[in-house]
C-alpha cells in the first residue's frame, strides 16, 4: 500500500526545535520579546520594508491594518470575489463594506478594470490578494488608488516568494500582510506579520495591537484608546526565526515542486496550470490546476478521484458571494466558472518525485475518464 499524500505540512528541522526549546526554557524576563524582535528584524529585511509587527494571525494583521486606515461603517473595500473568507472577515467586523469583483482568467487575481468600475465615493481601500502566490497586477493597481486617492492594501499570506519585478509581495501598498499558518510556505504554527513603509500607519498599529498604548505614554497601564490583541508568542516566534534562516530553501521547495508538476503534465491537453507572466516571480504556494470548459471535468469528479487514490486535494475557493452570509454575485463568471472545474494540488516541502507522479497520474486519468 501507498501512503496517504498530505496536501501540505510544514516543512521543520532541527534548527525550529532548539530555537523553540531555547524561547521556552530562557524566552522571559528580560529575555521575553528577543525571538519577537528578531523574527520582525529578519522579516523586514528579507521583505525590503522598513516596518513589521508580528501577530497572532494574518487575519489580525490584516484587522489593525485596515482599523488603522480608519475604516469602518460606511466604507466599501474592493476585492476579488475568489478569496478565503480570512481576507473579508476584517472588513466585515469593522463595519464596513465588501465590494467583490470578478478575477483574470489567467491569474486568478482580481480584475483591475472591474476594480475601477467598482470604485464609489465611499470606497475606501482596494485588497490586493495575491492568490496562491499568483502577483495581482501592481502596476494597474497602484495607477488606479494613486489617481482615485484610494489605499491599496496587499494580503500577501500565500505570496511569501513573489514578486512585481524587483519587489516582494506585501512591500508596495499602504500595507501588506502575512501568514504563518501550519500550511502556509513559512510557518510559526500559528502567526502573522503586518509590514508597512508608512511610519505614521506603523505608529498606529502598534499602538492599537498594544491594547491602545501608546509607545510615548509615560503612564504605565494607561491605553488612551480601545485596542486589540493580536499579538505573537516569542515561542512562536522562535520557529519563525528558524525559518527565516531557510527562507530561501523553502521558497525553493515551493518553486521545485511547481517545476516538477509542470514537466510531469508538459504536453497534457486540456488543463492549465498557475501562471508566472514575465516581469513576475511566483511563490508558487498552491500548485493548481484548471480543467478547460471543454474536458467536462469537474470539481465534484476531481475530489473524488483524489479520494480513491489517497490523496489530500483542495477545492479551488469559493466565490464569497456564493457564501450565505454575502449577496449572490452572478456577474463574477471567471470566480464561479473556474472554481467547479479546478483543484489545488499538495505541494508540501519534502514532497518526493514519486508523490508527484501519483498526482499527476490522478490529472491525467480524469483527462481519460
Ligand atoms: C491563510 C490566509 C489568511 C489567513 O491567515 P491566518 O494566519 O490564518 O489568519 C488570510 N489571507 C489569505 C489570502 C490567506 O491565504
Amino acid at each position: 500500500m501507498t501512503a496517504r499524500i498530505a496536501y501540505t505540512k510544514p516543512s521543520i528541522t532541527e534548527l525550529e526545535v532548539s530555537y523553540a526549546t531555547d524561547a521556552a526554557r530562557n524566552g522571559w524576563g528580560a529575555q521575553c520579546y528577543d525571538y519577537l524582535n528578531r523574527l520582525e528584524r529578519d522579516f523586514a529585511a528579507h521583505l525590503g520594508v522598513r516596518h513589521t509587527i508580528a501577530t497572532s494571525s494574518c487575519t489580525g494583521a490584516l484587522h489593525l491594518g485596515l482599523a488603522a486606515l480608519g475604516i469602518g461603517p460606511g466604507d466599501e473595500v474592493i476585492m476579488a470575489d475568489t478569496n478565503w473568507i480570512a481576507s473579508v472577515a476584517p472588513v466585515v467586523h469593522l463595519g464596513a463594506t465588501p465590494v467583490f469583483v470578478d478575477i483574470l482568467a489567467d491569474t486568478w487575481c482580481a480584475d483591475p478594470a472591474q476594480v475601477e468600475a467598482a470604485i464609489t465615493p465611499r470606497t475606501k481601500a482596494i485588497m490586493a490578494v495575491h492568490l496562491y502566490g499568483s502577483m495581482c497586477d501592481m502596476n494597474r493597481l497602484l495607477d488606479v488608488g494613486e489617481r482615485h486617492g484610494i489605499a491599496i492594501v496587499e494580503d500577501a499570506a500565500e505570496a511569501i516568494g513573489s514578486a512585481w519585478g524587483e519587489k516582494r509581495a506585501g512591500s508596495m501598498g499602504a500595507f501588506g500582510t502575512f501568514s504563518f499558518h501550519g500550511t502556509k510556505t513559512m510557518t510559526t504554527g500559528e502567526g502573522g506579520m503586518f509590514v508597512t513603509n508608512d511610519t505614521a500607519l506603523f505608529e498606529k498599529v502598534n499602538t492599537l495591537s498594544n491594547h491602545g498604548r501608546d509607545a510615548s505614554e509615560p503612564r504605565q497601564f494607561f491605553p488612551l484608546m480601545t485596542g486589540y490583541k493580536f499579538k505573537m508568542s516569542n515561542i512562536a516566534a522562535a520557529i519563525g526565526c528558524a525559518q527565516m534562516e531557510r527562507i530561501d530553501e523553502l521558497i525553493d521547495g515551493k518553486r521545485r515542486i511547481m517545476a516538477h508538476y509542470r514537466e510531469l503534465l508538459a504536453g497534457v491537453n486540456g488543463i492549465s496550470l498557475n501562471v508566472e507572466p514575465a516581469g513576475v516571480t511566483n511563490g508558487y504556494w498552491m500548485p493548481t490546476v484548471v480543467f478547460d470548459r471543454d474536458t467536462g471535468v469537474s470539481r465534484e469528479q476531481l475530489i473524488e478521484a483524489f479520494k480513491q487514490a489517497d490523496i489530500d486535494a483542495r477545492v479551488f475557493f469559493w466565490p464569497l458571494s456564493e457564501l450565505p452570509m454575502f449577496e449572490a454575485r452572478p456577474g463574477s463568471t471567471n470566480a464561479r466558472d473556474i472554481a467547479a472545474r479546478a483543484i489545488n494540488l499538495p505541494s508540501y516541502h519534502d514532497m518526493d518525485e514519486a508523490a508527484q507522479a501519483r498526482v499527476a497520474d490522478v490529472i491525467k486519468g480524469a483527462l481519460k475518464a
